[in-house]
């Protein structure tokens, strides 16, 4: 932006997205990021939204798209706009958008920022063998950014099939204004010409993200670190279509205790295991919070309320927080103990059912019961199971089912 030119983003309310790929259980990651997405919105009275990225069809899988929603909803990491909620920007699922894309790839080979590439799969390859071999970064050689229009359209009348790719500049530098880290400068000679556009006309992630962020009106990308080197990409692509960019905000990795970034090999990853081993919605909100972010005077306990009511980024931490069991039992014990007992109990019933026969308990005695068990208890499995070891009272109550942990 030129010195004087107004801000159009900073003018305008703010609207941001998780843009989950529905490809498995949904991540713990995708409820961390769409958590800090919820509250800078619901902070600055603007909009949360869902997008489903599913261009990948290879990896697509239809029933982790409804756990996705399924989550966020158990979370109550409620979205404004969304495939199965709809709004005035859909469709929001990128396979039902896949008719605009091309067209817009189109217009920046008009405008001359991308170009049509007809390399076979083979030139490509053997490409990449010279590279390896010679020690060489590996990266397109900008054979047919040379091509002259009859060339192309000769080629295209042979229907030869074609991508389309980005003209990245040859030097300088694009910088991404992170607003969490501070600008982050990349070599422009470093960076592919990126595919944009598919022989099979389907477009690139970078593509599909861009055009979408844009028509959708997203104001700020609050997404995990992991994106940054996408991001000169997408800058690029901003500046070719002429589009302001928005505000970029690369969060801290969640990690496995050796720091690695977190993977189920290490740690259970889906939220769907959270869920059936009894963490409460708060408890898992208040964790994920404290991996990122950290509340006024330290405190640690703390509803979602609470915290979009104080959230700002300037108490984001960028170390790399380690998604660590313990804390979260921690969390969510101080949260099963906060929650009215009658909420507690009617949470706690089907844990409790898993292991007893409950109809000969009246239900102030079980809500009392929940009431002395859960000041040692993490989880709601965890407070069924000690009410059969520690609780006498209890057990001339109930017949013991079976003990299936
Ligand atoms: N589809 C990407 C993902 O799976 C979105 C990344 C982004 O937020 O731009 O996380």
């Amino acid at each position: 932006m030129k010195k004087g030119e107004p801000n159009l983003m900073e003018d305008r309310k703010v609207k941001v997205r998780i843009a989950p790929s529905p490809t498995g259980d949904p991540h713990v990651g995708t409820a961390y990021i769409g958590l800090f997405n919820y509250a800078f919105a619901k902070h600055n009275g603007g909009k949360f939204i869902l997008r489903i990225e599913d261009t990948d069809r290879t990896r697509y899988s239809e029933t982790s798209e409804q756990q996705i929603f399924d989550a966020m909803k158990w979370l109550g990491l409620n979205y404004e706009e969304g495939p199965d909620v709809g709004g005035p920007c859909g469709p929001y699922r990128q396979s039902e958008r896949m008719g605009m894309y091309a067209k817009y790839a189109e217009q920046l080979v008009e405008k001359g920022e991308a170009y049509y590439c007809f390399c076979t799969q083979e030139r490509l390859k053997a490409l990449r063998e010279r590279q390896e071999a010679m020690h060489q970064a590996p990266g397109y050689d900008g054979h047919c950014r040379k091509l002259t229009k009859e060339e192309v359209e000769d080629l295209k009348k042979k229907n030869i099939p074609y991508t389309i790719r980005l003209k990245m500049p040859y030097d300088g530098q694009t910088i991404v204004k992170d607003k969490l880290r501070g600008d982050i400068a990349f070599d422009n000679s470093g960076i592919d010409d990126q595919v944009l556009l598919k022989s099979d006309g389907f477009p690139t992630y970078h593509l599909a993200n861009i055009v979408d962020d844009h028509l959708m009106g997203i104001t700020d990308v609050i997404r995990a670190e992991e994106w940054i080197a996408s991001t000169p990409k997408h800058v690029q692509l901003y500046k070719a279509f002429g589009w302001q960019e928005p505000n970029w905000y690369h969060m801290p990795l969640l990690r496995n205790a050796d720091k690695t970034k977190i993977s189920k090999r290490k740690n259970p990853v889906s939220l769907n295991y959270y869920r059936e081993e009894g963490y409460l919605k708060e408890g898992m909100l208040n964790f994920l919070a404290l991996m990122g972010w950290s509340m006024e005077g330290e405190k640690e306990i703390f509803t979602l309320d609470e915290m979009v009511k104080e959230f700002t980024f300037d108490r984001i931490s960028l170390g790399g927080p380690v998604f660590d069991l313990v804390k979260l039992a921690w969390v969510n014990n101080h949260h099963m103990r906060l929650k009215p007992v009658k909420e507690l109990a009617e949470l706690a019933r089907p844990f409790y059912e898993k292991l007893y026969d409950l109809s000969g308990l009246k239900e102030e005695k079980f809500e009392r019961i929940v009431e002395i068990i859960r000041e040692g208890a993490h989880t709601l499995k965890e407070l069924a199971k000690l009410s059969d070891i520690s609780s006498l009272y209890f057990s001339n109550f109930c017949l013991n089912k079976s003990i299936a942990f």
